[in-house]
């Protein structure tokens, strides 16, 4: 009996985002930091000791873990099925979701408006 390894969500697999306790300022490892040069994919933890905060400058230990927020759920694999639906955050799909059962529900109603 072997286990399989758990596979991991793309959120989870994801480099979470560090957000700066003084300002706000969320880093986010898939967009790098063009200001001090940092390219993207960089994730925090492999960012320069001397690296600071490029709004407010404060050091990295100010810093906390927000986790990976803007990943979109699912798995990598699924990602290429279902028309791009799956690339969508999950907020998108609720948007997606309760937009279209609206406009059904709009449409059904415009039928009984034609008699
Ligand atoms: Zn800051």
């Amino acid at each position: 009996m072997s286990e399989r390894p758990k596979e991991l969500t793309l959120a989870e697999q994801a480099s979470p985002n560090y957000e700066c306790r003084a300002c706000g300022y969320v880093y986010e490892p898939n967009k790098g930091d063009s200001k001090l040069d940092i390219s993207a994919g960089t994730p925090f933890e492999e960012l320069p000791v001397n690296w600071r905060c490029p709004v407010c400058g404060v050091p990295k230990t100010q810093f906390v873990n927000i986790g990976a927020v803007n990943a979109p759920s699912g798995f990598a694999e699924n990602l290429n099925y279902g028309l791009g639906v799956n690339r969508l955050s999950p907020n998108q799909k609720n948007l997606l979701i309760f937009g279209g059962l609206a406009l059904a529900f709009l449409f059904f109603l415009s039928l009984y408006g034609l008699h």
